[in-house]
């Protein structure tokens, strides 16, 4: 053979070898975007931590401080080296299952006098609420509002460790310069019920601190009715009114829906419960005595008092621990 024919028949071979190479190692590596979706990470706002479930992107959160378990993911690693992916991951919730006590209170002011036996047992004095504060926050309690409460029962979050609802009826003044102070210096959460007829009378909240409240995304504010009659005794028509039009207005000059409420008096019956889910309400609170529990009925939710003589050893013995 010609030395030409020897350099022609190398060549033939380099080729087909880069040919080879070309083939075999040029072939792009599984696009990324071909992963499995739910390697996504969980998101977190808020506080919140939210996992992904079925491989869904997570929906938009709520602004709460409800966490749901992170869900173990597959890695990317795995998954690129051939491993297969195996089934979407399953939803892992770890539900609402302890009870939630809703602690009721409604003035949060100095002690009026012995005249008023009634003020005294709804008044909670400034100093007494800071000790209750520190209480809670001391003994790992994280406050949430009724509307996470709901929110919990209804997309299967979990909440945090020893959950309390801090309630607040009839929406007097001192909430907003009294208690809410205290509430904010420990990232306390409350939800408060106001009487919309009542807005900005003496005494009373007035539009724009329940809207600066409202804005704190700290504080739900929740009906209390327009006029805090008793639902019990009123006409069907004359009760959808004190729920849906206190409701309404609520939301108008919110912007937002308003999902909670209180009854007045705490008085209810299953005509009144069943007119509150008409007026659109997701959760309602009553005077009954009672933490609240996966089985409670939403719009008939018990709660614990705080009296004006409740000492901090006697909420020791109202909370679950
Ligand atoms: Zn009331």
């Amino acid at each position: 053979m010609g030395r030409s024919l020897v350099r022609a028949w190398l060549c033939s071979l380099l080729a087909l070898v880069l040919l080879a190479c070309r083939v075999g190692l040029g072939t792009p590596a599984q696009p990324l975007a071909q992963l499995p979706t739910r390697q996504s990470r969980p998101s977190q706002a808020h506080g919140a931590v939210f996992s992904p479930s079925h491989g869904s992107a997570p929906p938009a959160l709520p602004s709460c401080h409800i966490a749901h378990p992170a869900t173990p993911l597959p890695t990317r690693a795995t998954n690129r080296h051939g491993t297969p992916p195996g089934p979407p991951a399953q939803p892992s919730p770890a539900p609402w299952r302890t009870p939630v006590p809703i602690l009721m209170y409604h003035y949060i002011r100095p002690m009026p006098g012995p005249t008023d036996p009634v003020g005294r047992d709804l008044t909670v004095t400034p100093a007494h609420f800071a000790q209750q504060l520190a209480y809670l926050a001391s003994h790992g309690y994280h406050t949430i509002t009724l509307k996470e409460l709901s929110l919990a029962r209804a997309h299967r979050y979990a909440l945090p460790p020893h959950p309390v609802v801090l309630t607040f009826d009839d929406g007097y003044e001192d909430f907003y310069t009294t208690a809410w102070p205290l509430l904010r210096s420990r990232h306390f959460e409350a939800t408060v019920f106001v009487i919309t007829a009542l807005i900005g009378h003496r005494g009373y909240l007035t539009w724009g601190q329940i809207r600066q409240l409202d804005r704190t995304g700290m504080v739900e504010i929740g009906s209390h009715t327009v006029n805090h009659l008793d639902l019990t005794v009123l006409s069907p028509a004359a009760a959808r009114y004190q729920l849906v039009q206190s409701r309404l207005e609520l939301a108008s000059r919110l912007g937002h829906p308003v999902d909670s409420f209180s009854y007045p008096g705490g008085r209810f019956n299953s005509r009144v419960v069943e007119l509150v889910r008409e007026a659109g309400y997701r959760s309602a609170v009553t005077t009954l005595y009672g933490w609240a529990t996966p089985r409670s009925n939403p719009l008939a939710l018990p709660r614990v008092r705080i009296h004006g003589s409740t000492t901090l050893s006697d909420l020791a013995h109202l909370l679950p621990r």
